[in-house]
């Protein structure tokens, strides 16, 4: 059996980190599966599904561990070909990746009780986003 639907949703640029989960475990009920999997994916190269505990720390702390491990400042390839201003915002997104799959068992998500899922817009502007759950199961 499978099923999905997609979550649309606005973002501001520059590390803008949406709480998902909700939304995420929504999908799964309407699916009525009960033993699977589901898969989140964001359609895009700017942008990165993950986890992480949602509370105002962390929300600071990731933005600033992107910077470190990938300044907004350096001089991107990217950038000189484009003109998009967004050479940082590909380089997080393909470091994090655009998807995660969480095991569904007796119909619901095994995340850990502090473990939320989440879109990472890394994009340097506000977008419109559409990120595709799919549940496949039993
Ligand atoms: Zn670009």
């Amino acid at each position: 059996m499978h099923h999905h639907e997609y979550i649309k949703f606005k973002t501001r640029g520059e590390v803008d980190i949406v709480n998902i989960t909700d939304q995420v475990a929504k999908v799964v009920r309407n699916s009525g599966i009960r033993e699977g999997t589901v898969t989140v994916f964001a359609p895009g190269a700017t942008a990165a599904i993950s986890t992480i505990e949602y509370e105002p720390g962390l929300l600071e702390d990731f933005p600033d561990a992107l910077e470190r491990l990938f300044p907004k400042g350096l001089v991107y390839k990217h950038h000189l070909r484009w003109h998009d201003g967004n050479g940082h915002s590909h380089c997080r997104a393909a470091m994090l990746g655009p998807d995660i799959t969480v095991p569904v068992i007796e119909g619901n998500l095994t995340l850990g009780t502090w473990q939320q899922i989440v879109f990472i817009e890394l994009d340097n502007r506000p977008r419109d986003r559409k990120v595709v759950v799919q549940v496949i199961g039993e």
